[in-house]
């Protein structure tokens, strides 16, 4: 039986989630859409001509017995409201990041979650199906490396708007290497210290750019995580962890490799959307098996829309005081002791 989605937000990428699940993925159709733009949600609605019910707001469509999973895909600030609601009325859960801008709106959910007493929610961090963090993680996880001891991890853009200042360097752009690397290693994070090296001459007025994020885990690995949205060159994801018996690297993103006029090249991503194409597919195929089989997602849980949220707050405190700042969550409840694990790449 295919699960009913209903999705709240019909912007970029609530529209990209529609078309996944209509056109690519198996097992899932939308039956109703919101969005406070109802334009939007009309216009989505024949975009990909979809048999589905138009809501005022997230509070109707959640209440719609046709509706068994609501993606949250609206803006960061309306997310907690509509996975409350959801979670509450027994719904899963598909929410982009993040689940709530604050650490405590992450843990009204987590305790609404675990009064229903199963997993109903999916946070949207897709790296962990992605195919090359996928690879790293199995190499790490079965010990080719020994223990990991530090990472080195890049985030470049080419370039960012004039909106973009320097906080979103982590609520919008280390937000995601957050919640891999603490995932690739099986470790919390302990505490964070921001270095701002000289500035470069491409970043406007309110963003500070490039970014040096030093995180210590509990064990004692030493992540430097380089945040630099104006690198002009392209979008560049790197990961590399070092361990006591050998290093591991995030495979480079395969591009056609010519030889050409006495030069050796290959392209590099101008686009973040097309790195990660294929792990918002695997994302989402994933999530719709997972209920199918076991009656849970088993991708990043509640919990870790938690880390992340301490972990931002902890970093851009950091990005204020240049000190080193103390990551402190609460203890994980056993709820969501069992490892998530990604199994369908
Ligand atoms: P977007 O294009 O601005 O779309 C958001 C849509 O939600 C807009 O149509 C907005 O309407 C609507 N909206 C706002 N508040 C709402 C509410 N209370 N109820 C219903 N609809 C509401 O933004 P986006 O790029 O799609 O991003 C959406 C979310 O996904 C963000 O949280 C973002 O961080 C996340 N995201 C995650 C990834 C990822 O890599 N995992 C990538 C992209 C985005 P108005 O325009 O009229 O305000």
């Amino acid at each position: 039986m295919s699960l009913r989605f209903g999705v709240v937000g019909t912007g970029a990428i609530g529209r990209e989630h529609i078309d996944r699940i209509t056109n690519k993925l198996s097992g899932g159709k939308v039956v109703a859409v919101t969005d406070v733009n109802q334009d939007s949600a009309l216009q989505t609605v024949e975009q990909y001509n979809l048999d589905a019910v138009i809501y005022p707001d997230d509070v109707a469509l959640i209440a719609d017995n046709n509706v068994d999973v609501v993606v949250v895909t609206s803006w960061g600030p309306a997310h907690e409201a509509t996975v409350l609601a959801a979670v509450e009325a027994g719904k899963y859960v598909f929410c982009e990041k993040p689940l709530a801008t604050t650490a405590d709106g992450c843990m009204r959910i987590v305790e609404a979650e675990m009064k229903q007493g199963k997993k109903l929610v999916q946070v949207g961090f897709m790296r962990r199906y992605d195919s090359g963090y996928v690879q790293l993680k199995e190499a790490i996880d079965q010990g080719e490396i020994g223990q990991p001891l530090m990472v080195r991890a890049v985030h470049r853009n080419p370039e960012v708007g004039e909106n973009y200042v320097t906080e979103m360097a982590v609520v919008d752009t280390l937000i995601h290497e957050i919640d891999a690397l603490h995932w690739l290693v099986n470790d919390d994070y302990k505490s964070v210290q921001v270095v701002f090296p000289r500035k470069t001459k491409y970043a406007h007025d309110k963003v500070q750019d490039p970014q040096l994020f030093m995180i210590e885990t509990n064990s004692g690995i030493v992540m430097n995580v380089e945040v630099f949205v104006n690198c002009k060159y392209g979008y560049d994801i790197q990961c590399e962890v070092i361990g006591e018996d050998g290093v591991a690297y995030l495979p480079e993103f395969p591009s056609v490799v010519t030889r050409k006029n006495g030069k050796l090249s290959s392209g590099i991503l101008q686009d973040w959307k097309y790195r990660f194409m294929d792990a918002y597919d695997v994302e989402i195929q994933d999530f719709i098996d997972s209920i199918g089989k076991k009656g849970e997602p088993q991708g990043p849980t509640s919990w870790d829309g938690y880390i992340a949220a301490v972990t931002a707050d902890a970093c851009v405190k950091a990005q204020k005081t240049g000190e080193k700042e103390a990551i402190r969550l609460q203890e994980k409840p056993v709820f969501y002791s069992k490892d998530t694990v990604c199994e369908t790449v």
